[in-house]
Parts: structure tokens; sequence; C-alpha cells
């Protein structure tokens, strides 16, 4: 589990169609000299669909400011992820610094030292809040090493509790670091775009299991086939999968 991650920027899955529609030929480093479905030369053959890069869903914390990210709570995606394996949550600031909540009480890490992660959520015109919030509520009595309790008061709890603050849509107490700042958040948050459709935010919000439903699973799952691909193609190099038409 300390082996360094696969750096991001080498890792470079490719795709393309030669002789087949109903056939994606994925490669990475190089591409093939042959095609594996009719064993064509490829130097010198048309291709249905030229070579093209897969996305990667993962980046390093300090690219995405003022966002939530998830990584594996012990080893790296690419490397050591299955399904069902726990995720780590944290919060980055304007600098992409992860603020996290853990056994060791909250505490900011480099955004560097979160290389491979998934962003499942970001606000980017948040910048300015973000960061006095984070800090406001890193002091809280409630956010302990004492306090800290694996399932019921854990990095889900912090970050949700951070979302609920900033994008609440009651009125407000004084606690809070900016009371401009939350007028400001609760006209503009009243909802949230989620991946797939615009969702209650007081919903999404109001547990850890509608969070991780509405934001996590969907790009757990990307995550979780972008890895089966590379895993596949690091023992194979080329690999041929059936479209779905
Ligand atoms: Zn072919």
């Amino acid at each position: 589990m300390n082996s360094r991650p696969t750096k991001l920027e080498s890792v470079s899955i490719m795709c393309f169609q030669h002789c087949r529609k109903d056939v994606n030929i994925f490669y990475m480093d190089n591409m093939p000299h042959d095609c594996p479905v009719c064993g064509s030369d490829l130097s010198t053959a048309e291709l249905r669909i030229p070579p093209f890069c897969i996305p990667s869903p993962f980046l390093a914390a300090h690219t995405t400011p003022c966002s939530v990210v998830v990584q594996p709570t012990g080893g790296h995606f690419l490397e050591h992820y299955q399904i069902l394996d726990d995720l780590h949550i944290g919060v980055t600031n304007s600098q992409g610094v992860v603020y996290e909540y853990s056994e060791l009480g909250p505490r900011t890490v480099a955004g560097s030292s979160w290389q491979q992660c998934i962003c499942v959520y970001t606000d980017l015109a948040g910048m300015e809040k973000w960061d006095q919030w984070l800090d406001h509520q890193c002091h809280q009595p409630e956010w302990t090493t004492q306090r800290y309790d694996e399932t019921a008061h854990n990095c889900y709890s912090f970050v949700l509790s951070f979302l609920r603050s900033i994008y609440q849509t009651q009125s407000e107490p004084s606690t809070h670091p900016s009371n401009t700042a939350v007028s400001s958040s609760r006209d503009r948050a009243g909802r949230l775009q989620s991946s797939s459709e615009c969702v209650n935010l007081e919903t999404v919000l109001s547990d850890k299991t509608t969070f991780c439903e509405q934001f996590i699973l969907p790009k757990s799952l990307l995550a979780t086939k972008y890895i089966a691909l590379f895993k596949r193609l690091n023992d194979e190099r080329v690999m041929c999968q059936q479209t779905n038409s």
C-alpha cells in the first residue's frame, strides 16, 4: 500500500477502430503494428476511427481548487482500489490544499499528496468563502481527535457538515464567519447540479447515503471502469471490446 502511485501523466489509454464498427481496440503506450481483429498491417491501413485518448477520471487534488475530492483510504486508485473498498473524502481550498478529518483530527495536507483522486463536486464561484469557512470549521470543538469515530463521525461527516454550513438554506446564526457569504451562497446554491440531474440541495446533504448516491457513486463507477481497462492493458497492452451498438 506504500508504493508510489503510477504517474497519471504517464497513463494514456487510447482507443481506435479499424475494420469493424462494433469493435473498439484499446492500447496503452504504442499502437499495435497489426490489427488484432483482422491482422492487417496498421502502418498503411485506413482506420474507421483514428486513435483518441480515453479521458482519465483521476487528477491531483492541487489542480482542482474549491472541490470535494475522494481517494482510497489505503493505497492508490490505479494500483490498489477494488470496488467496495473504503474511500476517504476531503475538501480543497482555493489553493488546492486539502482539508481532511481523520483519527488525527482536522488537518491540511498539500494537494500534491492526493495524487490520484476523483473530484465529485467543484464550486469555483466560492473561492474566498471556502477558504474562510474551511479554516473556521477546523477550529470547531466537534472536529477533534477525541471526537473522531470511524463510522459515526468521520471524514464524510466533516465534508457534509462543511457543505451544509456553506450552502444552508435556512436563516443563519451568527457563528459563521460571514453573514454576507451566507446570503449569497443561499441565493445562488439552492440547487446543486449532480452528474445526471438537478437535485435538491437539502436532500443531497441530508445524509451520507444520499450524498454518496448522488455525487460519489457515479464518479466511482467511471473510475472503476477506467481501472479495469488500465489493469487489462497493463497485462495485455492491446485489447478488443465489443461495442453496444
Ligand atoms: Zn482490422
